[in-house]
């Protein structure tokens, strides 16, 4: 449905119609987690890089710059703690970005690690025609599959823009899960016009992503800037909250924003203090879905 003017007419048929077209279904919140732990955590990484300004339909030398940075810097920085401390996660890369650097979604994979589509060059999908969208999932699809030698099972939309054919595009290809949207804080079935599609969804939100609180925009300097201790504060409060009623915390960061040195000791911590509670698991996005769904079985 195109943005209405007078939002105030639209008919009950229509606006029933767009409520239902993408909706939470069924909790596929599990009893327990792996090995019986209560909590389970899904740290997952966007790796924008350059697509962040080319997916815009920039090409400032600047922005570019700034997305190379994630890159050359962040990811690295993220590869070695996540190593150091045998934690697996998830990665969502544009397929542009994959072209960039051959060899950067491979490096992901053989340190134990997820990848998954993050479109084709970043773009917004809630411009896209349904034909074009789809082709562009399953080009990006294809590109990461012969890099990695994996086909991905996850999908995250850029920016968490979605067309009203995003959800059905990645239930038809067959995607596991999706990671865009955010009716819940454990993951349920995605139900497009009524009926169930079997995907589930890991739900994201705002307030667990670093961009928030991080990212800095010149113009229009709308962002908030806030110190790293109290995003440390946010996203550990939403752990502590997690591991309270035996959930999940899914966290949402980006190399090029969480990876310098005075914030990226926020991921390090949030690992130790996961450690310190004890009876976590940490779990890439897919084996968060597969999971969900045996239990549900
Ligand atoms: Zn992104």
């Amino acid at each position: 449905m195109s943005h209405r003017s007078e939002p105030w007419n639209t008919q009950e048929d229509e606006w029933r119609r767009t409520i239902t077209r993408v909706r939470a279904g069924r909790s596929l919140a599990p009893s327990s987690w792996p090995d019986g732990a209560r909590c389970a955590v899904a740290f997952s990484f966007d790796c924008d890089h350059e697509c962040y300004e080319l997916g815009g339909g920039g090409n400032a030398i600047g922005r570019l710059a700034w997305g190379e940075f994630g890159r050359r810097v962040g990811v690295p920085r993220i590869l070695d703690i996540l190593g150091r401390h045998g934690v697996p996660a998830t990665f969502f890369l544009p397929a542009v970005c994959a072209l960039i650097d051959p060899t950067e979604a491979r490096r992901i994979t053989d340190a134990g690690h997820e990848i998954g589509v993050h479109g084709w060059i970043h773009e917004n999908n809630s411009k896209l025609d349904a034909a074009t969208e789809h082709e562009l999932v399953v080009r990006a699809r294809n590109i990461l599959k012969s890099q990695t030698g994996v086909l991905p099972v996850g999908f995250r939309s850029a920016n968490w823009d979605l067309s009203w054919n995003t959800i059905e595009i990645v239930h038809e290809l067959g995607f596991e899960y999706d990671s865009s949207l955010m009716a819940d804080e454990d993951c349920y079935e995605l139900v497009v016009d009524d009926k169930p599609t079997g995907v589930v969804e890991i739900p994201v939100e705002w307030l667990r992503d670093d961009a928030v609180y991080l990212m800095f925009n010149r113009e229009p300097a709308t962002r908030p800037w806030m110190s790293p201790d109290d995003v440390f504060g946010v996203f550990r409060r939403e752990l502590d909250a997690a591991y309270e009623t035996g959930g999940l915390f899914q966290l949402v960061m980006h190399p090029f924003i969480i990876g310098y040195r005075s914030r990226i000791w926020i991921l390090e911590e949030l690992i130790e203090h996961a450690r310190s509670l004890g009876d976590v698991c940490f779990l890439r996005h897919a084996d968060v879905a597969r999971w969900v769904r045996e239990q549900d079985n």
